[in-house]
């Protein structure tokens, strides 16, 4: 279902304060999104901490890693680091009001819904959701990348094409071609 082993980590106590994990993760194999291929040839360290209020557990999650893409404009291949911080809330209350909501309204968590607190939370599908997003949606080699000509694909950094020059003569003589078809039929 996931491109990752399944992760889980311990669920504090209702009298602990605070548990800290942290661990690698490989990803076998490619990530195909965002109209793009990601390859995760080092381990992702996951890392983060869990603490408890009553039936609601708060979840700081943390990947660092470095994923190779390519530019999407120039399409060269690019290694970039990742360094990103999700929250989530874990819900056992089942209250309409989640307390996240009450207290601190700048702290956005995102809220998953579980019927019941274990000893142990499986939460493979949030650092999954997490290193996805985590993924950069739109690589460049660098801001100003000039990218590639699109009419002979050549990449308009190193050599300037003649495509330009010669679309501007192209489109003048379709254009005369056109004119003398509608002439002739007329
Ligand atoms: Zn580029
Ligand atoms: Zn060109």
């Amino acid at each position: 279902m996931f491109g990752i082993d399944s992760f889980v980590v311990t669920v504090p106590s209702a009298e602990e304060h605070e548990i800290r994990f942290s661990a690698e993760i490989s990803v076998a194999n490619d990530i195909s999104c965002y109209g793009l291929e990601y390859v995760l040839d080092e381990p992702v360290n996951v890392s983060g901490s869990l603490s408890r209020q009553e039936k609601d557990v708060f979840l700081s999650l943390s990947l660092k890693g470095e994923v190779q893409t390519c530019c999407t404009r120039c399409l060269d291949p690019l290694r970039i680091a990742f360094d990103e911080v999700f929250l989530y809330l874990f819900s056992a209350s089942q209250d309409i009001e989640h307390p996240s909501e009450q207290e601190d309204s700048d702290v956005e968590y995102l809220i998953v819904d579980v019927p019941s607190l274990e000893q142990t939370l499986d939460i493979t599908e949030q650092v999954w959701e997490s290193l996805i997003l985590s993924l950069p949606q739109n690589p460049k080699c660098r801001e100003e990348c000039p990218g590639l000509c699109p009419f002979c694909g050549k990449k308009l950094e190193s050599r300037r094409c003649d495509c330009a020059a010669s679309l501007q003569d192209e489109k003048q003589t379709g254009f005369s071609v056109l004119k003398g078809m509608l002439t002739d039929e007329s």
